[in-house]
């Protein structure tokens, strides 16, 4: 439940607010009058020109009128200077101003996300959801297609129609969970279709496939439910109107799904190996494992013949841990449609995660509180992933070395340099980079702090390390630490350039989602740090780790670029990852 300090607006302008404004958006606002004025200024002066002509046409060769002329338009100019101008605008648009670099007339705020998002929600509710979130984002380079904003306009109808507490629902779990299979066929289960989604895995693998799931909900006109018996309510408002995704917990299968595995008789995979599903026997519902080690029979789901019998399921339940956007478009039948809704095609998780993920306003609190304490001053923002696969915990000299060695390589960070050297003249208007570092170990984020405190900066920045958790080992499910992971992805997802880990969903959700084109470290192999160290990608989509491998039919195999030319191998896991590129 939302109490009074979740609804709590961040951005009202209370004395809070207040004394945040001056501190940290005053002076960047100074910057932006002072180029707002330039335009300002320009104006006025034609506005000058036009009274002087009116002026010098009623009172030709009246020197004393052409002088009073001057003077109005010198107090006209005054009248509404600058400090009046920014008077006039609230702090939030001065932030959205500012944390944008440019004037408002050039970046309208726009609530809705280029018509993502649906208006009519209670904001309260939910503050990140509309305003909230577009203040402390620049604006995307990104628009959804006109297609997609329909599409979603017409599944919000459906999830109305059938989500949970319709007659639709009702019909379709009447008859669910029964055993009585074999008489499935001739009972009833009403017009809706749903894709049940099973939290499995880390938050970052979960913010994947729940994307996946519901990309192929919206594909194949099904709706989706959320499984809500781990903390996803307290990670994230609803994000359709007048409905829930949640599914009720009184669903008939409720108390079996978490046992669903590949022995499961109505595993599809296991189906398929005991030949005992076809296009005229399917059963009432169907488990489907797409997980990084499943077998290939339960990788068949992405095959266009057996998506034709996987089709006449009414329940679709899905545990995965991988982003299988990109597989999708490997089918006949749905590469059409994906085209229409994703012309960028590297866009599909950065759209579809803006509309989806809406932080709970508890967690929002989090965010903007350590946005506006350690972020917003700062003149540019790099954020560091650092994310160890290793069977040994805890800080790694090589990864500290592979970071230092990315960063300094692709000078998003400066070298340190000996006091002496430092040519930089203290007085000089030096420029400061907040980097903000995500880690379960503290280490690395303590080492970058002290090497820029012990050492001027060659270039003569301030770098400031912010490090907001360092939980030291994972603990999924646990509300507090789930709800720190959600803050930490946003809030890297908010800064200007990002280096991520390699093969890590957690770094995959913050990119994509903030839109940018991130550095990947590589996986170290040993105990020695890459060269090089981590490589520029060209696309913003997530990997989908272990896709399909084998053979719907004679192309499958070679899931390259071959096949479609925008699926290609993912940067870090050359062998064992495709991903989506607009870049050929
Ligand atoms: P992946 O394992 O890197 O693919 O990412 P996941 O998010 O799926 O799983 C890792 C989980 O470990 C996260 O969900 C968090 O619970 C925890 N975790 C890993 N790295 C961090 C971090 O930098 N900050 C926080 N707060 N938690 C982390």
């Amino acid at each position: 439940m939302n109490n009074a300090m979740d609804t709590k607006q961040p951005l009202d302008s209370d004395d809070e607010e207040q004394a945040y404004y001056q501190r940290s958006i005053q002076p960047k606002a100074d910057q932006w009058k002072k180029n707002s004025g330039d335009v300002f200024r320009a104006s006025c002066l034609k506005t000058k020109i036009l009274m002087t002509v009116i002026f010098g046409g009623l009172l030709i060769g009246s020197v004393i009128l052409l002088s009073f002329s001057h003077n109005f338009n010198d107090q006209l100019l005054d009248a509404t200077s600058n400090d009046q101008l920014l008077d006039a605008a609230s702090n939030e648009e001065l932030l959205v101003a500012t944390i944008n670099g440019s004037s408002r007339s050039e970046t309208p705020h726009d609530k809705l996300l280029g018509g993502l998002l649906t208006a009519g929600f209670d904001e309260p509710t939910c503050v990140s959801r509309y305003y909230q979130s577009s203040l402390y984002r620049k604006p995307s380079p990104y628009k959804p297609s006109e297609y997609l904003v329909s599409k979603l306009r017409s599944y919000e109808k459906l999830h109305k129609r059938c989500g949970p507490g319709t007659e639709a629902y009702k019909e379709a779990t009447k008859n669910l969970g029964h055993g009585d299979e074999k008489n499935y066929a001739n009972k009833s289960v009403g017009e809706c279709k749903y894709a049940v989604w099973v939290a499995v895995y880390g938050l970052g693998n979960r913010i994947l496939t729940l994307t996946s799931v519901f990309l192929y909900a919206l594909l194949t006109e099904r709706v989706v439910l959320v499984d809500q018996s781990k903390d996803i309510s307290d990670l994230f408002c609803e994000p359709f109107p007048g409905t829930s995704w949640l599914l009720p917990n009184d669903f008939p299968l409720m108390k079996k799904i978490d046992g669903y595995g590949r022995g499961y008789s109505r595993c599809y995979g296991t189906m398929l190996n005991n030949h005992a599903i076809s296009v005229n026997s399917t059963p009432s519902h169907l488990y489907l494992d797409i997980l990084h080690d499943s077998r290939d029979e339960d990788k068949m789901f992405f095959c266009p013949k057996d998506q034709t019998m996987i089709d006449k399921v009414p329940w679709l339940v899905f545990k995965t841990n991988v982003y299988f956007v990109p597989s999708l478009w490997f089918s006949p039948t749905l590469r059409p449609e994906l085209m229409k809704l994703f012309p960028q095609k590297e866009a599909v998780f950065h759209h579809l995660a803006r509309y989806l993920f809406h932080p709970t306003n508890q967690v929002w609190g989090m965010i903007t509180r350590y946005y506006k304490a350690h972020l917003a001053r700062a003149d540019e923002t790099l954020g560091i992933q650092v994310r160890v696969f290793s069977d040994q915990a805890g800080y790694l000299q090589h990864v500290m070395d592979q970071i230092l060695s990315c960063t300094q390589r692709e000078k998003l960070l400066p070298q340190v340099v000996a006091q002496e050297e430092s040519k930089v003249n203290v007085s000089t208007n030096q420029k400061l980079k907040a980097v903000l570092v995500t880690s379960l170990d503290p280490e690395y984020a303590d080492r970058l702090k002290n090497m820029f405190w012990e050492q001027p900066s060659s270039t003569g920045e301030i770098i400031e390390v912010h490090q907001p958790s360092g939980e030291r080992f994972q603990q999924t499910d646990k509300k507090i630490h789930d709800q720190k992971a959600l803050a930490e992805m946003y809030l890297l997802s908010l800064t200007d350039k990002i280096v991520t880990s390699a093969r890590s969903t957690f770094g995959y959700v913050a990119h994509s989602l903030g839109g940018l084109k991130p550095w990947l470290l590589y996986q170290p192999k040993g105990f020695t740090a890459p060269d090089p160290p981590c490589i520029r990608s060209t696309s913003i989509d997530p990997c989908h780790l272990t896709p399909p491998s084998h053979g719907c039919d004679a192309d499958w195999g070679t899931y390259s670029g071959k096949v479609v030319p925008f699926v290609r191998e993912c940067e870090d896991r050359e062998h064992d990852g495709i991903k989506l590129f607009d870049e050929l």
